[in-house]
């Protein structure tokens, strides 16, 4: 049975026995990631069988020398938010500031990300934030594409584990990750594309928004459709 499905038949049992509501205090993600239940689902290209939980996938992966940049990291950046979140947001990869805190979109481009959830009434807390690469390219170079394909498995084990119903791509290399094609972001941005039965929608780069202040409207358009899109989701 979903999460959901639970919490839903746990609130109605209270209503129903006139219980004390006790909700319990979340400190961390890795306290939320242990009510995380392995969905039964396949997800094709993610880690086979699938992890438990998120924490754990990321205890599993975190120390990964896969490709050269398990040794110019300084800290690997899993993901960051909800586990059980509707909304999954996937950059392009650590930056600096990333790279030191080992939290993704945490720089410039995070404080304009998170500027523009809040626009729409969303806060960090409610989305998961990740990035097609888990360690920071030197210099903040382009991701390569051995890079990519070692990383790819683990963004699908996180999405297959989160299990969304939205996924955001911030920009050119999240989008090609998970679409599979160079289609030019003109042509992809804005709308809404059905993805493993997902509703996937491709945005620019916060880091593009910020070099190029006059596109943030498009920016704002993309995320009230993902509002819009969030709004429509039942219960
Ligand atoms: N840019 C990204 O794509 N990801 C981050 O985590 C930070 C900046």
């Amino acid at each position: 049975m979903s999460w959901r499905s639970q919490a839903q038949i746990y609130l109605r049992d209270l209503a129903l026995f006139e219980e004390e509501i006790y909700v319990p205090t979340v400190h961390s993600q890795s306290a939320l990631n242990v009510e995380v239940s392995k969905p039964d689902v396949h997800f094709e290209g993610a880690i086979s069988p699938l992890p438990a939980n998120l924490a754990i996938f990321e205890k599993e992966i975190c120390t990964c020398t896969k490709c050269s940049l398990g040794s110019t990291r300084t800290k690997f950046v899993f993901g960051d938010g909800n586990p059980h979140a509707r909304i999954v947001f996937v950059g392009e990869a650590p930056g600096f500031d990333e790279d030191q805190t080992g939290i993704p979109f945490v720089g410039k481009a995070g404080q304009l990300l998170n500027e523009m959830l809040s626009e729409v009434g969303l806060k960090r807390e409610d989305v998961y934030i990740c990035n097609t690469l888990k360690c920071r390219p030197p210099q903040n170079r382009d991701p390569l594409p051995e890079e990519k394909q070692v990383c790819k498995p683990y963004l699908l084990t996180q999405l297959a584990l989160i299990n969304p119903e939205i996924i955001v791509c911030l920009g050119r290399h999240a989008a090609s990750e998970l679409l599979g094609s160079e289609s030019a972001m003109k042509d992809v941005r804005g709308r809404v594309i059905s993805w493993r039965e997902k509703k996937l929608l491709v945005t620019y780069h916060p880091a593009y928004y910020l070099r190029n202040m006059s596109q943030r409207t498009v920016g704002e358009a993309d995320f009230k459709l993902l509002r819009q899109l969030y709004d429509q989701l039942s219960n």
